[in-house]
């Protein structure tokens, strides 16, 4: 059975045809620019690579192009598109209500619209996503997987804000976490490679990428994540800022910035942007320090003095810390701020191993040394195939 994995962003849709249970990826790409005059298409398949511009005005159409890309005579994989027995697609918010994947019925999707209100940039072009694969693939299963399903299992002594409690209750103003799939995908692979069963590992995930979160791992379960209401709190990123003083917003309200200002500031223009003055990207970010830039420099040290903090106080929250896990982009690329965050570290049992963790390959690999008593690994996370997995275990539910 082939599983089709959706990710519908805004103005894109990114996919993935599995075969399962194998979990081989049969094909991939995505559709750019959707809604402008001219969309761009790029697909991946048996070793070959296809990239044209295509007519997308809308989600709808978007979708129509990856299902005639993947049934097309010369660059398909697929006969007929009813060999796509299930889409699993990404959702950003399920709220409170879905502690896992599920297959998607009317009241799923009214779920995700009401959840738009806390996901005002992901919720809806996830939803419009999904309402084109129904379209265009009425007899295939299709399921929802959230990125804050993992992060249900938080206590609420980790989960509620030091606010007046009936904002909780009337606004369901928490922590809801995200990178869910990430965290989750990674923490087994951890435990995998342990050789012990997840139910018996405490561990740090760190997924650093453009967005980036900390979460705590206990016994195979989240029991806190630095992703709060949103994705902005938590430790420095490309262009969030994190934790700050929320003071620091009225300080600036009374200083004449508007809301609208205030939250474009703290998304758009903070985090490694907005303190180096120069790119949200790591590796620009690495040159300019080379060059002597010491905003540059500033950038990368607050960066990795953030997650530091993070994985100290999630070890006091663990109680007894069996491995730290660096994915994402910069989490699985960038060596020097690997051993950056974990310099120092012995006292709680970290130590890494320098030879380990400058080796590129394996894209799963021990980068701690032989005396550390917490194992450090460097994983690629690979949130796609773990919505194929999910998808294909509602699909077949025996
Ligand atoms: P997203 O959150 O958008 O999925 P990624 O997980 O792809 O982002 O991470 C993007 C970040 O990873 C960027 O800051 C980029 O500079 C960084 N990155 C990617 N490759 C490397 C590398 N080889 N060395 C250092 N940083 C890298």
């Amino acid at each position: 059975m082939k599983v089709l994995v959706i990710n519908a962003g805004s103005s894109s849709i990114k996919y993935q045809l599995f075969e399962m249970p194998a979990g081989t990826i049969v094909a991939k790409g995505m559709v750019e620019r959707i809604g402008e005059p001219e969309s761009a298409l790029v697909h991946q398949y048996n070793n070959s690579k296809f990239a044209s511009e295509v007519k997308a005005p809308d989600h709808d159409a978007g979708m129509q192009v990856i299902l005639s890309t993947l049934t097309d005579a010369k660059i398909g994989v697929v006969k007929n598109i009813s060999e796509i027995g299930a889409v699993g697609h990404r959702v950003v918010h399920g709220g409170e209500e879905f502690t896992g994947s599920v297959i998607i019925n009317s009241h799923v999707l009214d779920s995700i619209e009401r959840f738009a209100d806390l996901a005002p940039l992901h919720n809806p072009p996830n939803l419009t996503g999904i309402r084109a694969a129904m379209h265009s693939l009425p007899s295939a299963v299709q399921t929802a997987c959230f990125d804050t399903a993992f992060h249900t299992s938080i206590p609420k002594t980790a989960y509620i804000y030091g606010l007046p409690y009936d904002i909780y209750e009337k606004y369901r103003v928490r922590r809801y976490g995200f990178h869910g799939t990430s965290h989750r995908y990674v923490a087994q692979r951890c435990a995998a490679l342990m050789g012990v069963d997840k139910s018996r590992a405490n561990i740090i995930t760190c997924h650093l990428g453009n967005g980036c979160s900390i979460t705590a791992v206990k016994e195979g379960k989240s029991v806190d994540t630095s992703m709060g209401l949103t994705p902005l709190e938590g430790v420095v990123m490309g262009t969030r800022c994190g934790d700050i003083d929320p003071a620091i917003l009225f300080y600036l309200a009374d200083k004449g910035y508007t809301v609208k200002q205030l939250n474009t500031m703290c998304n758009k223009q903070s985090g490694l942007l907005g303190i180096s003055g120069i790119s949200n990207d790591m590796r620009n970010l690495r040159e300019h320090a080379k060059e002597g830039s010491e905003r540059a420099r500033l950038a990368l040290d607050i960066f990795g003095y953030r997650v530091t903090k993070y994985i100290g106080a999630y070890t006091a929250v663990l109680g007894r810390l069996d491995a730290v896990v660096f994915t994402g982009g910069i989490g699985e690329n960038d060596a020097a701020m690997r051993a950056q965050i974990c310099a120092g570290q012995s006292q709680i049992g970290i130590a890494i191993d320098a030879g380990a963790n400058e080796a590129r390959e394996p894209k799963e690999r021990l980068i701690s040394a032989a005396q550390s008593r917490v194992k450090v690994y460097v994983i690629a996370t690979d949130e796609e195939a773990a919505i194929a997995a999910d998808t294909y275990a509602l699909a077949h539910p025996d």
